[in-house]
């Protein structure tokens, strides 16, 4: 069996072609490609407004700025997500306030983020967890009742939608992130989309250093420049930008894929005992991007999780774990607010006792019977030992 990685970008001679002739030019930077890329991304996801970054995280950090959270005030952050949403919450100086996760399918649960909602809550943030949209009607309607703003990382749901609508397009603002393993890749790349004008306006404003676009258009002379806003450079080049209108090209075909993947696997993942596949499919109007697959392991068996993913990459087959650390588990929000180990305790099981399957568009039809004959075999090798 060929091995099979957890991730692998899809690059291929329309992507190497597109890089090479930005590169055989002189602009770098400030050039046709990014725009391009924004508006094939708008074109796809419906966005009025999509706004090109450097990365997911870059991308949210712009989304609490345009927020202007500080010092006091709170910001509701799934437990179970990348730990760049709690940092750019954590940048700003405000504090990130951990929800737990629903059980069945890792998304955060709304009955605790309601609790948790207190006279400092400014926003409440999601992550569209394994590319199956939060429910987010629900969200609209808490963030309507306490005035809260609404965040979405989509940086996994690329491709997800509730009613036809794209996420990102719910709430005031998406996030999305073009790392290698995700569903497209431009190298490091992000994006911001938002229904909002002046969402998008100071976005394109503070991912450019503040400075006041019209003053440029006006740059008939050299010194016309002006500073009206606090800015970061968190602009995305143009090599980068090529490779990503390709990209965009191929999305609709990694889709089709990545779902013809994941129902194969589910189906036989499914029938395994000790194991639970959280659901991630599409749940009627909620429609999933199927980012990957996770296995959660019953407790015996989860004791033995490393042993069972060490023998898995000897079997050739790569996985993951989403994500390796609940946040409020990680040392850095521990020791900074006191948060007791296992706190969000659906989290920390989902952390510790899950393992991630590789549904992309690079795993081949065969291939994924495959796995999950290996994954078989191996949890019969794990109850052989005990
Ligand atoms: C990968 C990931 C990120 C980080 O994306 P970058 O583009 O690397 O900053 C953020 N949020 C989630 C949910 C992710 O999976």
């Amino acid at each position: 069996m060929r091995p099979i990685p957890f991730g692998k970008p899809m690059l291929g001679d329309a992507e190497r072609r597109a890089a090479s002739e930005v590169l055989a030019g002189s602009t770098l930077t400030h050039g046709p490609k990014v725009k391009e890329f924004e508006a094939a991304f708008a074109d796809f996801t419906g966005a009025p407004h999509a706004v090109a970054t450097s990365t997911c995280m870059a991308s949210l950090h712009l989304a609490y700025l345009f927020l202007e959270v500080g010092p006091g005030d709170e910001v509701l952050v799934p437990a179970q997500t990348h730990v760049a949403m709690a940092h750019a919450v954590e940048a700003c100086g405000a504090r990130p306030v951990f929800v737990d996760a629903e059980p069945r399918t890792g998304n955060i649960d709304l009955d605790l983020a309601e609790e948790l909602v207190t006279e400092r809550t400014r926003a409440i943030s999601v992550v569209h967890y394994l590319g199956l949209p939060v429910d987010m009607e629900r969200v609209l309607e808490l963030a309507r009742r306490h005035d809260l703003f609404v965040v979405e990382d989509c940086a996994i749901a690329l491709g997800a939608r509730i009613d036809d609508r794209h996420v990102g397009l719910h709430g005031d603002i998406g996030c999305f992130s073009f790392y290698p393993v995700k569903h497209i890749t431009t190298g490091e790349g992000g994006m911001v989309v938002s229904t909002r004008e002046d969402v998008a306006e100071r976005v394109s404003k503070q991912r450019a250093f503040g400075i006041d676009k019209s003053v440029l258009a006006d740059r008939r002379h050299t010194g016309a420049y002006e500073i009206d806003a606090l800015g970061l450079n968190y602009r995305l080049g143009e090599v980068s930008a090529a490779i990503g209108v390709e990209q965009m090209k191929r999305l609709p075909e990694f889709l089709e894929r990545r779902e013809r993947n994941f129902d194969l696997l589910s189906e036989s993942l499914g029938q395994l005992p000790d194991v639970t596949v959280l659901d991630s499919g599409h749940q009627g109007s909620r429609r999933s991007s199927h980012y990957c697959l996770v296995a959660l392991l019953a407790p015996t068996l989860a004791e033995r999780r490393e042993w069972v993913i060490d023998r898995l990459k000897e079997e050739g087959v790569g996985t993951s774990v989403y994500y390796p650390r609940s946040l409020p588990d990680t040392r850095y929000y521990r020791e900074t607010y006191g948060y007791e180990p296992g706190s969000c305790a659906v989290a920390t099981r989902i952390s510790s006792d899950s393992i991630a399957f590789p549904v992309g568009p690079h795993v081949e039809d065969g291939e994924i019977d495959e796995m999950a004959q290996t994954f078989e075999s191996v949890l019969e090798e794990v109850a052989a030992r005990a």
